[in-house]
């Protein structure tokens, strides 16, 4: 199946925050406060990924006395080791994981200890690359990847460094498949919460369906709209989404396809201008400005 049309599966879509800090490292609140916001404001499950350094105990911090049958969490960390070109630590979601996924060692590096999460089981993304400035050289020695982080609501709030289009854009450029999502690495320091999240496909509420469909790529991400369909024939992408007003579709390099208007809920974009595109990705743009992201699609495998 390719990766979009999970949207006309069975079953409802699933919210919920892939990067997430407590007091467990450098947040400001402790696990029961952070899983209870996200609780109280609808969400459906949560990953927090405190800052896996010696400083904080390497913590991979226990959430599984907070599921029940209405919300659900999945075990991370976001994982740190030597460097990139411009910063002494690389910075790593990984979801998924076992409790007692063990320290980073002297000798590893940030492609190595990527690999050790993955091979744990664990979701990779690459996260918030603008705001330390990671450049395409250096992401793609992270061969462990799964994804990188398209919006970090937190990075964007304090620093004007949220985006992550142009990683993800430039990997795909190369030939790399990987996906994306949007999160708001809250700490709770600042109104850091809630700006961004991934909507999931699964067919239960359980750590493992969840997981699963975040490595197939049964998901969309959003920081208010949203994707109700999306079909591609060989000559147009057809969207369907909550009232928008704009709804973009780009491609290898600066090639793309666009329509705006008011309040549009479906939209047949042509894609004669991105014919030499072997990816595409939708954006749909909220009124307010708004964005809600898919996956790279990938044409031969449609
Ligand atoms: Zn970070
Ligand atoms: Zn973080």
């Amino acid at each position: 199946m390719s990766s979009f049309e999970f949207f006309s599966d069975a079953g409802r879509f699933l919210r919920g925050n892939l990067h997430t800090h407590t007091t467990r490292s450098d947040g400001a609140l402790p696990v029961e406060a952070v899983i209870a916001a996200y609780r109280d404001a609808g969400y459906d499950f949560l990953a927090i990924t405190d800052h896996f350094l010696a400083r904080y105990e390497w913590p991979v911090t226990d959430t599984r006395g907070f599921r029940d049958q209405r919300f659900t969490t999945l075990i991370g960390a976001e994982l740190h080791a030597p460097r990139t070109a411009l910063s002494p630590l690389w910075h790593i979601v990984a979801v998924g994981l076992p409790l007692d996924f063990a320290p980073a060692t002297e000798d590893e590096d940030g492609p190595a200890l990527a690999r050790r999460a993955r091979e744990a089981g664990a979701f990779i993304g690459i996260a918030h690359p603008a705001w330390y400035s990671l450049s395409l050289e250096d992401a793609e020695t992270i061969d462990a990847a799964h994804a990188v982080e398209i919006y970090n609501h937190g990075c964007q709030l304090m620093h004007d460094k949220g985006d992550g289009a142009y990683l993800l854009d430039g990997l795909s450029d190369k030939g790399r498949r990987l996906l994306t999502y949007a999160c708001d690495d809250a700490h709770f320091k600042a109104p850091d919460f809630a700006g961004g999240w991934v909507e999931v496909k699964a067919a239960h509420n359980e750590p493992d369906a969840i997981l699963d469909a975040l490595k197939a790529g049964r998901f969309y991400s959003s920081q208010g709209p949203r994707i109700h369909d999306i079909a591609v024939t060989d000559s147009v992408v057809e969207v369907a989404c909550l009232p928008a007003m704009g709804v973009v579709v780009v491609g290898e390099g600066y090639l793309m396809s666009y329509r705006f208007g008011t309040g549009l809920t479906r939209a047949t974009l042509p894609l004669e201008p991105l014919a030499v595109s072997p990816w595409l990705r939708v954006v749909v743009i909220g009124g307010d400005g708004r964005r809600a992201w898919s996956n790279p699609i990938w044409k031969d495998q449609l």
